[in-house]
């Protein structure tokens, strides 16, 4: 009988027959090393596959996922994950890459338990509260597109703010690092205009991305929006 994973391991015969037969010394060509020109840091999300979405091969992205595409400045997962990529693989660019309907923004937006992920999600309701100004005006629906979008402005913030990136720059590297936000019902990738090249340019560029969301016209009206959080300002 074959079995829901046995499926997937016939695919993948039938797949690496296929590739070695119209393009032969495909994977052999693979094997001495990997000179990727891109890393994608994404969500976990089954349908946000960086390969597919962006038609690259095996060999051409280095991949980091989690859940709702966060990078924390102590998460030595994701940071040696950087490192590699840049310092061994000098990759050119990192795309930190979102997607509307991301059910952990979702979750961090409303609150809703799930569970041990809702430290990890902590991050992004900081900054639901940090652009609470910019968000909680709008429509439901609309506070999570903007969300998604903000989350990924301040994730390629903090990327560039690593260690990684501000050593890789000192010393004239050339790598960049983009802003961009997938659509699940059309399949395309939308830039968020948020590219930074290098340490000068960090402070102004993410300015000017967060200010492409509008402040409410009045008073905030927050149930979270005390004196606890004024530090968190985005002003
Ligand atoms: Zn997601």
């Amino acid at each position: 009988m074959t079995t829901d994973t046995q499926l997937l391991l016939d695919h993948n015969r039938a797949w690496a027959a296929r590739m070695e037969r119209d393009r032969p010394g495909f994977f052999t060509g693979l094997l001495a090393q990997q000179k990727p020109r891109y890393m994608w840091i994404g969500c976990s999300d089954s349908r946000v596959s960086a390969n597919e979405i962006t038609g690259l091969e095996p060999g051409e992205v280095f991949v980091h996922r989690n859940i709702a595409n966060v990078v924390v400045h102590s998460d030595l997962n994701a940071l040696s994950t950087i490192q590699f990529a840049v310092e061994h693989l000098k990759v050119a660019h990192i795309m930190v890459v979102g997607h509307y309907g991301c059910a952990g923004v979702r979750a961090a937006l409303q609150g809703t338990r799930i569970g041990l992920a809702d430290n990890w999600l902590r991050h992004i309701r900081d900054l639901k509260l940090r652009h609470r100004k910019r968000i909680d005006h709008l429509l439901p629906e609309q506070q999570e597109d903007v969300l998604c979008e903000i989350n990924v402005i301040e994730q390629v913030g903090n990327v560039a703010l690593s260690t990684v990136l501000q050593d890789a720059w000192a010393r004239g590297q050339q790598v960049t690092v983009h802003g961009w936000v997938y659509g699940l019902r059309d399949g395309l990738l939308k830039d968020l205009l948020v590219s930074m090249d290098g340490t000068e340019t960090v402070v102004e560029v993410f300015r000017t991305a967060i200010k492409r969301y509008p402040r409410s016209p009045g008073p905030v009206v927050d149930a979270e929006a005390d004196t606890t959080f004024d530090s968190l300002d985005d002003d």
